[in-house]
């Protein structure tokens, strides 16, 4: 059966660029109803952080990618990495290594002056006849791979094609720490092994990291298939350099704060290295009945904060109200307004959504119906003036006695209307820039019909 994993190293947030092969790897296993491993590459102990492991995990249950197997930690596989490191000593695949940092030093000094490329020199690396330096005393030693002198290792990528790369230019890699700690390369073949996964999508950034693996995979597992590797590019910010924290928002959270919806970005980030013909949206069950692997962009995609608003305001558009209206009592929570997600909110998201990228931007509308507002001087320079003061006051009467509802404002506008001789956008403007905050919002009667009726008269008598 196809199994795919995601193997973030908990030294930080869930980056975009994992979220995305996350996605790949997520919607490949749903397609071919395999199986999805979430596994936390935590080995870089010093680095690595509880609060790390929990904004991954909360970033992949906002994402809706349900994993069906983990997490499973590394850290706690030592002794499964161990058994295998002391099975490749006695198959004389793994070395251990005996060199001082100031000795390695030494080494690459004097082949830099050689003009020689630095590499580990295989100075502890068994051969037969071969005598092995003493061992020092004191030193703990490393663990090192004996990587074949020559051939040629190559593998099909999904995204980039046959890749070759020769022996020769790979040295022989420390595969355990002097504190019995695995490195990256060796425990993910260990894992991948273990975990029996089928197809690895990750950033091309391991391109070069990938012979080691095959290798390591060779010697520990000699005949069993290897995986398929999809290495897809990395992603670009929009001013064509590598996307980084830099230069700007780098994690899924920041995304979530700012009012995105998961189906939004997923659908964005999608795209962002693959496609579907000409589709721009989809939902995640179109994504997983199409993504077969194919169709994987070979350059690196651009992110387009635009492209992603608009994205997500479609989603936004489509979005049930009543979700709507939970994701916005949270927003004005931390504004410091407490609301209900109930059906009148609820009634205010299907009004706004229209007009917003994002629940934040929503929020921004709606924090009128329960915050008082401030209109701009320029707003209230430009619509009040002394001269619609008694037509304000004949509406306050008007919707005093007015049925609350759309088309009980609209006649009470009306009759304020004919009443002063005034245009719909003389009275309006004025109603809305005092009620509302500013001149611009749909319909004024279907805006004014979801307020407190009391509210409403306090605000057009605060003028
Ligand atoms: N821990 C590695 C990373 O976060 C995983 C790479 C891989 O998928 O093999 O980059």
């Amino acid at each position: 059966p196809v199994r795919t994993r995601i193997a973030p190293s908990p030294t930080g947030f869930l980056h975009l660029g994992t979220a995305r092969t996350a996605l790949y790897s997520w919607a490949y296993a749903r397609h071919h109803g395999g199986e999805f491993v979430l596994r936390i590459e935590d080995t870089d102990v010093a680095r690595s952080t509880q609060d790390s492991v929990d904004q991954i995990l909360a970033s992949m249950a906002w994402l809706g990618l349900q994993h069906d197997e983990g997490p499973i930690y590394q850290m706690q596989r030592l002794d499964r990495y161990q058994q295998v490191i002391d099975q490749m000593i006695a198959a004389g695949t793994a070395y251990r290594c005996y060199c001082s940092p100031e000795e390695l030093d030494a080494m690459r000094e004097a082949q830099k002056a050689r003009g020689e490329k630095t590499r580990y020199d295989g100075r502890w690396r068994p051969a037969p006849g071969k005598v092995l330096p003493a061992i020092p005393d004191g030193v703990k030693p490393v663990v090192r791979f004996a990587n074949p002198p020559d051939g040629v290792v190559t593998w099909d990528d999904l995204v980039k094609g046959p890749i070759s790369i020769s022996n020769t230019e790979i040295d022989d890699l420390i595969i355990q720490r002097p504190d019995g700690v695995p490195t990256y390369n060796f425990a993910v073949v260990v894992d991948d092994l273990d975990m029996r996964i089928t197809h690895v999508f990750r950033g091309d950034e391991h391109i070069n990291n990938t012979p080691w693996q095959i290798n390591i995979w060779h010697a520990i597992a000699a005949g069993a298939p290897l995986p398929n590797y999809g290495h897809c590019p990395i992603i670009l910010g929009d001013d064509g350099l590598k996307l980084s924290k830099r230069r700007g928002a780098v994690s899924v959270t920041a995304y979530e704060d700012a009012g995105y919806l998961p189906e939004g970005m997923l659908n964005y980030l999608a795209r962002l290295g693959w496609s579907h013909g000409d589709d721009e949206l989809f939902s995640l069950e179109q994504m997983v009945q199409w993504f077969d692997g194919s169709h994987l962009a070979k350059s690196p995609a651009q992110w387009d904060p635009a492209k992603l608003a608009w994205v997500n305001a479609q989603h936004l558009k489509a979005a049930d109200d009543g979700r709507l209206a939970g994701l916005v009592v949270t927003q004005l929570a931390k504004r410091g307004i407490a609301a209900a997600a109930d059906a009148r909110l609820a009634a205010m998201c299907a009004l706004f959504k229209d007009r917003c990228s994002t629940t934040l931007e929503l929020t921004d509308w709606l924090a009128m119906y329960f915050a008082p507002v401030t209109p701009s001087d320029e707003e209230r320079a430009a619509h009040l003036t002394d001269a619609i003061r008694p037509a304000l006051a004949t509406l306050v009467a008007q919707l005093d006695a007015a049925a609350w509802d759309k088309a009980g404002i609209a006649a009470a506008m009306k009759a304020t209307l004919t009443q002063h001789g005034l245009k719909m956008p003389q009275l309006a403007m004025p109603v809305r820039v005092l009620v509302c905050g500013r001149a611009q919002t749909p319909s004024v009667d279907a805006v004014l019909a979801l307020f407190d009726k009391k509210m409403v008269a306090e605000r057009l008598q605060s003028f």
